[in-house]
């Protein structure tokens, strides 16, 4: 069974010297929170409003679906999700329209549809009471001297400092402490997702892919959200994003795929790593885990597995503590090669030619009623 239950917002520097600061909560942060060696004195800081009935400003931009791999994850950490974590339609579909080939084909997916604000306040709500927490509040920097990181943040008010042994980068795509650390790393391929949530009145029996080049190299979504539809897309960095975006959603307005006013806008930067040499999981006392370390799917850009993987083999490895980072390197080999085979997976999929042999040949697509 989890720990944890009677978790509370602590924002009180209980200790002089922390064994473990964890810069953010989320998926990655807060699994590695709840499975770390109790006897560890932690805090964790995150920027969110995390807290059970506070606002929740600065909300986490994703797609909000759990695919299998994360369920696996959950399976294998002994969770199973609270039932307002869910969001409907559950589907069973994704609708593929490849705009470079004009083909359409629809596949079985065993996606689980979730409202991602709640699931972190979920995994969040099981760190164990033991652990500080800090939230709404912004990491600013961290030096190291003598052995020990001095980490500097922010709530609204004040400007707060914690000593620490050990740092565990949880911040996500774009993390501020690896690229303190870890200036000289080459990082992983940056793509920038725009998000719109649009009204919607039906329902839609399956999720929407979209493979529009004049767009990116990677791809654009449409999955619904009980009344509402979010349409993203993952545009490469500095590329006229918004142009791009903008651009595609005439296209699916004209095609009459969505509908109406945008009722809100929300990006966020999200990592490709194209080789694993752009995956960093540790440096000096510094850990990496999720999106901080570059760990997310190439060819799909799921990245709750990785991140909940990622945190619980950073735990297990805290238990052995004359040898916490060669256990990390060692326990996320396999991670790696799942990186290597998406990233072959990732070539053929985002390759016109072959997409293209790939859909008309109808290999593993099925048929779908599709009024
Ligand atoms: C548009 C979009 C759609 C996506 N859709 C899906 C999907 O459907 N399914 C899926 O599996 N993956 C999806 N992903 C990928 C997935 O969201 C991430 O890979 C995953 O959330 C990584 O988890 P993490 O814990 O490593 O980082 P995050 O979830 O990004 O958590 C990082 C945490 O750090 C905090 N933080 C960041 N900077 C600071 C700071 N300076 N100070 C304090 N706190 C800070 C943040 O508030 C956040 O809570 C999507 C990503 C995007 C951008």
């Amino acid at each position: 069974m989890p720990k944890g239950g009677s978790w509370k917002i602590q924002r009180e520097i209980r200790f002089d010297m922390y064994d473990v600061v964890i810069i953010g909560a989320g998926p990655a942060g807060a699994t590695f929170a709840r499975l770390a060696p109790e006897k560890l004195k932690i805090a964790i800081i995150d920027k969110r409003n995390l807290g059970e009935n506070e606002n929740f400003i600065r909300p986490k931009c994703c797609g909000g679906l759990l695919a299998p791999a994360a369920q696996r994850e959950l399976a294998e950490q002994g969770l199973g999700v609270p039932e307002n974590v869910l969001a409907g339609p559950q589907t069973f579909s994704v609708k593929s329209m490849d705009f470079d080939n004009n083909l359409v084909r629809f596949y079985q997916r065993h996606y689980i549809n979730i409202y991602r604000g709640k699931f972190d306040r979920w995994l969040v709500s099981l760190i164990p009471p033991g652990v500080d927490s800090f939230f709404g509040c912004i990491f600013k920097s961290c030096s190291y001297k003598d052995q020990i990181f001095t980490i500097k943040f922010r709530d609204a008010e004040k400007d707060l400092e914690i000593k620490a042994k050990y740092l565990v980068a949880a911040d996500g795509a774009a993390s501020m402490p690896r690229s303190i650390i870890a200036p000289d790393r080459r990082v992983p391929d940056k793509y920038v997702s725009i998000q719109d949530t649009y009204k919607k009145g039906q329902i839609l029996p399956y999720y929407f892919s979209i493979f529009d080049k004049e767009t990116t190299d990677f791809y654009s979504w449409m999955i619904q959200k009980d009344n509402k539809v979010l349409f993203g897309s993952a545009i490469p960095w500095g590329d006229n994003v918004i142009e791009k975006h903008n651009s595609l959603s005439e296209k699916l307005i004209q095609g009459g795929y969505i509908e109406g006013e945008v009722l809100k806008r929300s990006g966020a930067v999200i990592y490709r790593p194209g080789s694993i040499r752009s995956i960093l999981l540790c440096r000096d006392n510094v850990f990496f885990v999720g999106e901080a370390s570059g760990m997310i799917s190439p060819s799909s850009a799921e990245g709750i597995s990785y991140a909940m993987k990622s945190g619980r083999k950073l735990a297990e490895s805290f238990v052995y503590e004359d040898n916490i980072k060669k256990k990390y390197r060692t326990s996320m080999i396999s991670m790696k090669l799942n990186i290597i085979y998406k990233n072959i997976k990732s070539a053929i999929m985002y390759n016109r030619f072959l997409r293209k042999i790939i859909m008309i040949s109808g290999i593993m697509s099925i048929d779908v009623k599709d009024d």
